[in-house]
C-alpha cells in the first residue's frame, strides 16, 4: 500500500512536472491557455478590434462619415478591383499576432485567424459584393516562400474558403517577380514596387468568374491592385479583396 502511496504521489509530480512544462501557452503573449497549444489567449483575441459595417465601399477602410465610393484610405486610381473588406483593425495585439505568424514562422495560427476572419465577414457578401466563385491567394514569390516555409495569405485562404464553401485556387496566380517587402516601401513608391510581379498562369480558369484575392494585411493597397489588374486583364468578370485586417 506504502509502495503504491509514493507510486502514486511521484505519478501526480510528474504529471505536474508534464503540465508545466508542456503547458500550451498563447503564442502571441505567453500566457496559459485552455485547450491546444498554438492559440490564442483571450486577452489577445478580445484586442482584435473588428472594423464593423460603416466602411469605404471600394477600399473597406473604417469610414467615420458616409462616404460615396472613395476615400482618402483608397489606392491611387485606376483601381482594379470592385469591392475590398477586412476583418479587423490593425490595432491591439494583432500586430503582434501577425508577426509571431509571419516571421517567428507559426503556420498553426493561420488555422484560429482565418476563423476568426470568416466569424467577423461571414455575412459580407450580398449584392454590393457578391460571393465569388472562387479565391485566391496573394502569391508569394518562391524565394520569400521557401525562405518562410509557408504562404500566411494561401493558409488564411485555405481555411477562410473551407468554412464559407467556397473553392480555393492556389494555382492560378503566381508572383514572377521579386520585390522588396512593401512595408519597408515610402507609401508612393508601392505601386511601382509590384508594378509586373504578378502573373495569371491558367486564364482559362479566370475568364468570366468572380474572383476574390485573399491578403493577410491590407495597407496601401497596391499589392492586391496588381494582383486585380492582371486578373482583369486575363478576363475575370470582377475581383473583390477579402483580408484579415486593413492598415
Ligand atoms: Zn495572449
Ligand atoms: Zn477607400
Amino acid at each position: 500500500m506504502r509502495t503504491l502511496d509514493v507510486l502514486s504521489q511521484a505519478l501526480d509530480f510528474g504529471n505536474a512536472l508534464f503540465d508545466l512544462l508542456l503547458a500550451p501557452v498563447c503564442s502571441v503573449c505567453g500566457e496559459r491557455v485552455e485547450g491546444r497549444a498554438g492559440l490564442l489567449c483571450d486577452e489577445c483575441l478580445e484586442s482584435f478590434e473588428p472594423i464593423g459595417r460603416m466602411v469605404c465601399p471600394t477600399c473597406g477602410s473604417r469610414a467615420t462619415t458616409r462616404v460615396k465610393n472613395r476615400c482618402r484610405e483608397c489606392p491611387p486610381r485606376p483601381v482594379w478591383f470592385e469591392s475590398a473588406r477586412a476583418a479587423f483593425l490593425y490595432t491591439g495585439f494583432l500586430p503582434e499576432t501577425f508577426y509571431m505568424f509571419k516571421y517567428s514562422r507559426h503556420p498553426e495560427l493561420g488555422e484560429p485567424l482565418a476563423r476568426l476572419m470568416f466569424m467577423t465577414l461571414r455575412d459580407v457578401f450580398n449584392d454590393a459584393f457578391p460571393r465569388p466563385d472562387f479565391l485566391v491567394p496573394v502569391p508569394l514569390h518562391f524565394l520569400r516562400r521557401f525562405q518562410r516555409g509557408f504562404n500566411q495569405s494561401q493558409l488564411l485562404a485555405e481555411e477562410f474558403g473551407r468554412l464559407a464553401g467556397i473553392e480555393c485556387r492556389v494555382d492560378l496566380m503566381e508572383r514572377v517577380r521579386y520585390t522588396p517587402r512593401q512595408a519597408l516601401q515610402p507609401p508612393e513608391r508601392r505601386a511601382r514596387n509590384v508594378l509586373g510581379a504578378f502573373a495569371v498562369c491558367d486564364p482559362a480558369s479566370v475568364r468570366g468568374r468572380r474572383v476574390a484575392v485573399v491578403d493577410d494585411i491590407l495597407t496601401s493597397g497596391s499589392t492586391v491592385n496588381e494582383c486585380a489588374r492582371v486578373l482583369r486583364e486575363a478576363g475575370a468578370a470582377s475581383v473583390q479583396i477579402l483580408a484579415m485586417a486593413r492598415a
